[in-house]
């Protein structure tokens, strides 16, 4: 029963950044969010910002008239825009839905950023990225059905400025089998068991789409690519096999296009997709391959998804067009460019980027630069290769331009990195390393340390945009930093920590400090992506081999010991949260670049050591994060990781003792991993799990110093004594006395001094209390 569907246009993106070129979204929403923007000027805002949007991907090529321009904006996230659309706001903001039952942006942002004793729906990686979208709660009792228009209104509105736009929905599959359970749903409950009562919404969703104006609608399945979530791709291959069988049953729709980008579609998936009556599928030919002959493609189109979402490289523009030749002999009825995901994990636009290298700009392409090489292949598309000519010869002129120029290939670096010996990767055993770290620090029981920055306040963030426009001067920067570390560092002594840090004040983010201070690295100017609501990060570009030009942290750590007789903790950025949350070259294997950044790491650790620090933590935040989606890509993953970290480490001497801080409190997969990175102290998020982590560390036998978390610092509350004891006596009971740590969840940059002094003290009594307990010297 399908009507005539109107034909796929020849080149599209899957979505495109909505924080907008300098952050007006950001802007605007926060300016909602204090009380001086209010609701309709919001609306406003956003509209503006949604015109802007399609008038730049039509001038960049796109048609305004063919649904090649993807409506993909949200306020917060698209995930909550999904789950609220079909109604799933869990109860705890029903108050907040409008007069007439919809649910508005008031109670997205409720839901999204909690509001007085309502949590705010729990947080998490979207798939192996860096972006963060918000969990989905659902239960038996959730009751779903079409909650608001927002998605027709933006169709309607486009159309009014005669743009014919495909707007950009998470599909239910990926939105169940992202949720989890409601505090209301009997234990094991399963939201997948919702699919039919979630599609029944969708159903509407895409009537009202139509009626809109839409002729095409995007749904974004990317769980369809995931080895990774608690439905296996078979149970998920079979939801979608139930939920696109039915939406695509009714005439009343607009044409349907899947998308399954971030890795290789499942087989399962890819022959659920095309047996399925849509009108198109779009394929992440970046991170998986063309994959095999199925049946039921005959009246489809295939989207070849051949230009990298996630990445900032112009890329092989030639090997992309080979994909879609590849892809052409699949039997589907047509064939179209795409980019392998929605380019929200990409800045703008490299051609406002004055300050980088003239040369690097041109191996570079952002989302307006993708948008054009995707206008690009669908010429080719549509007029053959020839008509390509050209740019594929330009693009390829850049690659080896690339390749070739002084830096990318470093005659220093390579050589340290190709002679790598096993020892090079070890230390000696760990119970040696304790006796000796033992005796060279002489700390109590359960000792207490802080995982490294202290609050960043205004006067801070101030001092550092004066220096950055030269209104301050090197010197008073310097002697102003070092004030602020004498106060840090006074301030612990007084609090009575053991393991002092020096608060991390001249570090604008963890790892642009670094990228900023080694070669390789390139740092944009407005170069920022989307991490969750309205915050951005501003990764920075490895291009280049990575060398150490001189130390980074020797002179404020120290400063800092020089303070001060308790040991002073020397705080680094390991090398795969490094990778993680820079944009990384593509033209290596990650193990190499991660090799050559824990080498120039290595040498920090040794000048650091020489000089007297004798505690050094490395940061690995992210070494969950890049896990890969695919099973069988895991073990590589996890070696290389794990190997890059102990390269880093393993050059000190066996009484240097090495921490490392871990910042999520799922360790599942990653247990061995976190053993196998020899470190000798971790400290970990635990906090908000009540320290369920704790029974985890204690059955997977981990010898090591551990620091499970004690005092959440996501939230502004001062955790009591008693509380934190709470936690101590969990860890206590559970690990050996002599290996527990006591110290907050994560670094403290983001919190205010009044509530971390208060919380600090509360740590230290309870420590204290900890230590009389078990009879030893407070
Ligand atoms: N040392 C860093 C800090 O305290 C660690 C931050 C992190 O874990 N993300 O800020
Ligand atoms: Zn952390």
């Amino acid at each position: 029963m399908t009507a005539p569907r109107p034909s796929f246009p020849s080149g599209t993106i899957l979505g495109y950044p909505r924080i907008g070129p300098n952050r007006e979204l950001k802007r605007a929403v926060e300016a909602h969010w204090s009380g001086t923007l209010d609701a309709t000027g919001l609306e406003e805002a956003a509209s503006r910002l949604r015109r802007a949007t399609r008038e730049r991907l039509i001038a960049l090529g796109l048609g305004g008239t063919d649904s090649s321009i993807p409506e993909s904006f949200s306020f917060y996230d698209q995930v909550l825009d999904a789950a609220l659309s079909v109604g799933a706001l869990p109860e705890r903001f029903a108050h907040r839905r409008e007069p007439d039952g919809t649910i508005g942006s008031a109670a997205m942002f409720a839901a999204a950023r909690g509001e007085g004793d309502a949590a705010p729906l729990e947080m998490t990686k979207w798939f192996d990225t860096n972006y963060h979208y918000l969990v989905p709660e659902i239960g038996p009792e959730t009751v779903f059905a079409l909650s608001n228009d927002r998605f027709a209104r933006q169709v309607a509105e486009a159309k009014a400025d005669g743009v014919s736009v495909r707007p950009v929905l998470v599909g239910p599959v990926t939105l169940l089998a992202l949720a989890k359970a409601t505090d209301a749903a009997p234990a094991g409950f399963d939201p997948l068991t919702r699919l039919g009562d979630v599609v029944a919404a969708y159903r509407d969703l895409l009537r009202a789409l139509r009626a809109a104006g839409a002729e095409w609608v995007q749904l974004d399945e990317p769980a369809l690519v995931s080895e990774s979530l608690p439905a296996g791709p078979g149970a998920l291959a079979a939801a979608a096999d139930r939920a696109y069988a039915e939406l695509g049953g009714h005439a009343d729709r607009p044409a349907i296009l899947v998308s399954a980008g971030y890795a290789q579609l499942s087989p399962e998936g890819w022959r659920a997709l095309a047996a399925a009556p849509i009108e198109a599928i779009a394929l992440d030919l970046t991170r998986g391959d063309v994959p095999e002959q199925v049946a039921g493609l005959e009246g489809k189109t295939l989207v070849g998804g051949v230009i990298d979402g996630r990445n900032i490289w112009r890329g092989d523009l030639d090997l992309a067009w080979q994909k879609l030749e590849r892809l052409s002999a699949r039997g589907a009825a047509s064939i179209a460019v795409g980019t392998s995901t929605s380019l929200q994990h990409v800045p703008h636009d490299v051609s406002g980027e004055t300050d980088l290298d003239p040369r690097l700009v041109t191996w570079l392409a952002f989302a307006d630069q993708k948008t054009e090489q995707v206008v690009t292949l669908a010429r080719g598309l549509r007029d053959g290769r020839d008509a390509i000519a050209l740019e594929l010869a330009a693009a390829a002129a850049a690659l080896a331009d690339r390749a070739s120029a002084p830096g990318v290939h470093d005659g220093a670096v390579r050589p340290r990195t190709a002679s790598l010996a096993a020892a090079d990767f070890a230390r000696t055993d760990y119970e040696t390393r304790a006796q000796a770290q033992d005796a060279a620090l002489g700390l109590p029981v359960l000792p207490t340390t802080t995982i490294g920055s202290f609050p960043q306040t205004g006067d801070i963030r101030r001092a550092r945009a004066r220096f950055s426009r030269g209104e301050l001067a090197a010197d008073q920067y310097d002697s102003f930093l070092r004030d602020e570390i004498a106060r840090v560092v006074a301030l612990q002594e007084d609090l009575g920590l053991d393991v002092l840090v020096h608060g991390e004040a001249e570090r604008n983010d963890m790892v642009q400090y670094f990228a900023e201070n080694l070669d390789g690295f390139a740092v944009t100017r407005n170069g920022w992506v989307q991490s969750y609501g309205s915050r951005a990060t501003r990764p920075s570009i490895l291009w280049g081999d990575v060398s150490r030009p001189a130390p980074i942290t020797v002179g404020w750590s120290t400063y800092a010991q020089s303070l001060t007789d308790k040991p002073m903790k020397g705080m680094l950025t390991g090398p795969v949260t490094i990778l993680a949350w820079s944009f990384v070259r593509d033209d290596q294997a990650l193990a190499e670049t991660a090799n050559q950044v824990a080498l120039a790491l290595r040498d920090e650790l040794a000048d650091l050591e020489a000089a007297g620090i004798g505690v050094i933590q490395v940061d690995e935040p992210a070494l969950r994060e890049l896990l890969p989606l695919k099973r069988a890509d895991q073990p590589a993953y996890l070696a290389w990781s794990v190997d890059s970290f102990r390269l880093a480490t393993s050059g000190v001497s066996p009484q240097t003792q090495v921490h490392t801080h871990l910042c999520y409190s799922e360790f599942d997969v990653v247990i061995d991993a976190i053993a196998a990175l020899d470190a000798d102290v971790t400290s970990i998020e635990a906090a908000r799990s009540r320290g369920e982590v704790i029974g985890d560390i204690a059955r997977s036998g981990f010898a090591a110093g551990v620091g499970p978390g004690v005092y959440d610092i996501h939230s502004p509350r001062v955790p009591s004594v008693d509380e934190v004891g709470a936690l101590l006596d969990r860890a206590v009971a559970d690990l050996p006395l002599r290996r527990v740590w006591v110290n907050p969840d994560c670094g403290l940059k983001t919190r205010g001094y009044d509530e971390t002094v208060a919380s600090l003290r509360n740590l230290v009594t309870a420590a204290r209390a900890g230590r009389e307990k078990v009879g030893a010297p407070v």
